[in-house]
């Protein structure tokens, strides 16, 4: 064997494996990042998180790994009525309440007494993965704020 060869195999060998050790390093920050997290935030968020243990990671490599993560079952994406996917560790099944003053996206674990009969769907040709309920209104810290603060006294004209 040509020592310049096996020197050239090696080497290739160990860039190889410093690349997936890498890559492994980044997919458990991100991971981590999530965990304990449930105010569900955006992946902008978990970058600046990522970012402190990480700084070579890009924005990009974020959301490819926040993808493979949600492909694999370990966390949950989900859409609201915004543009950008939220990101939830709770991987089981769920729903959420949103509070339209300040925003918070809140777990609810409801009993559900009655599932909804989704077959029709089925016999007209669409494919169903999941489905789930979003509840809008005012957080409890909203509502306790709103029943606190006092309603603004009508102004008395003088005449
Ligand atoms: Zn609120
Ligand atoms: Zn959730």
């Amino acid at each position: 064997m040509k020592p310049i060869s096996s020197g050239r195999l090696v080497s290739t060998h160990v860039v190889r494996l410093a690349t997936r050790k890498r890559a492994t390093r980044q997919l458990e920050q991100v991971f981590k990042a999530l965990q304990g997290d449930h105010t569900h935030p955006f992946a902008h968020e978990i970058y600046r998180r990522v970012h402190k243990k990480l700084p070579r990671i890009s924005l990009a490599t974020v959301y490819r790994n926040l993808h493979s993560l949600v492909e694999e079952g370990k966390i949950r994406s989900l859409l609201l009525d915004e543009q950008a996917a939220r990101y939830d560790p709770e991987t089981s099944e769920h729903d959420h309440f949103v509070c339209e003053r300040c925003g918070r996206v809140i777990d609810l674990f409801l009993r559900r007494a009655r599932r909804i009969d989704l077959t029709p769907l089925a016999k007209d040709g669409y494919v169903v993965t999941t489905h789930n309920l979003t509840v809008y209104g005012m957080c409890q810290v909203c509502a306790a704020r709103r029943r606190t603060s006092r309603p603004p006294r009508p102004a008395v004209r003088k005449p």
